[in-house]
């Protein structure tokens, strides 16, 4: 059976839900084999056999993770031509969609970003794309080369199958080209309790309806109370009511949690480009006229000041966080 290389995405100690998303992903297509770059493939290798690694490709444990995109393409490229793999899996986030170009170049292969799901056709995987902000939904294959597809982060869930994940060193062969850009300083970004806003299972969006900084308290409240990531429209982020990092949307974040709630959010066709592909879309808001309505599963017309406490203490009840 074939190989899919899953490029593994990692902290050097914590393996991102998106990898076994990925490697959930390969299984369709044959087998995976996730490829680790720098150090910490041991402590890593247990999430990557939960989730059905055969095999894991361990690059540069010495020091390669210090430069950017470059050496990851070099080292997929390398692998690429030797193992001739059914896919290369990437995840799409913005490192992984450079990879996933500059790894197209050296192989002379066909790339899809953004894909949503992928699935076995007669000649190859077929992707699923959402574009134009989400009105459009388009079905393409790779026809060059080997299919490189970088796949949004919850756009399927991952479910485990065990592997052995038989750990390979793989000597990394870098030009002084791959060696060029060089991360010089790492600053460790203070981080909340919550989930990262694009890997979240759940996330709770305010805009312009939350009325000022001092409400966003509200947003995050109900947020804690689900476990869920908080988010914001532009409008919001704009008014600095709440951090730009934290802005949903075309010029912000793409998420595709399990359930997206939006408060106090008109659905500007900009805010839904980043959240159209959730898998289910809770609204509250004020106007039942509002866009954002033509998206949701589920929709409360109201004040989200009496709705949103109203939830909280709902949640409460059944046991929430
Ligand atoms: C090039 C470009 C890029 C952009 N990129 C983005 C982007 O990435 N992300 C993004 O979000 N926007 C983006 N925008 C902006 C976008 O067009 C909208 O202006 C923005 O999304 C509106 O934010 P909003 O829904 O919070 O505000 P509004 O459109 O003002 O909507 C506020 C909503 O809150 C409701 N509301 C008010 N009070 C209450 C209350 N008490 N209870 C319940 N509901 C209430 C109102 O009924 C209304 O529907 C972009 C625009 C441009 C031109």
């Amino acid at each position: 059976m074939a190989e899919v290389l899953v490029f593994a995405d990692h902290d050097g100690e914590t393996v991102k839900k998106v990898t076994g998303e990925l490697l959930t992903l390969a299984r369709r297509f044959g087998e995976p084999a996730a490829v680790w770059l720098g150090p910490g493939a041991e402590g890593g290798r247990a999430r990557l056999a939960e989730f059905g690694a055969a095999k894991v490709y361990v690059a540069g444990d010495d020091g390669i993770g210090d430069h950017v995109a470059a050496p990851a393409a070099a080292v997929l490229a390398e692998l690429t031509g030797r193992v001739s793999p059914a896919a290369v899996l990437l995840a799409a986030t913005g490192e992984g969609k450079e990879i996933a170009g500059r790894l197209a170049v050296k192989t002379g292969s066909g790339v899809l970003t953004d894909v949503v799901d992928l699935v076995p056709g007669d000649d190859g995987p077929v992707a699923e794309q959402s574009i134009f902000g989400g009105a459009i939904i388009v079905k393409s294959r790779v026809r060059t080369g080997t299919p490189i597809v970088a796949v949004r982060p919850n756009a399927v869930a991952p479910e485990p199958a065990p592997g052995a994940a038989e750990i390979e060193r793989v000597a990394a062969e870098l030009s002084d080209s791959d060696k060029a850009a060089r991360v010089s300083e790492r600053v460790v970004q203070e981080r909340s309790e919550r989930p990262e806003l694009t890997e979240a299972a759940i996330v709770v969006s305010g805009g312009r309806g939350v009325g000022g900084a001092e409400n966003f308290a509200l947003i995050e409240k109900l947020a804690d109370s689900l476990g869920a990531a908080v988010g914001a429209s532009r409008a919001a982020t704009d008014a600095g009511w709440y951090p730009h990092q934290f802005q949903v949307g075309q010029t912000g974040k793409t998420v595709s949690p399990q359930l997206y709630l939006a408060v106090g959010i008109s659905g500007a066709i900009q805010h839904r480009a980043g959240m159209q592909t959730s898998k289910t879309i809770m609204v509250i808001n004020k106007d039942p006229e509002a866009p954002i309505f033509e998206l949701a599963d589920f929709g409360v017309v109201g004040d989200l000041f009496t709705v949103v406490p109203q939830l909280i203490d709902e949640i409460g009840k059944r046991g929430g966080s």
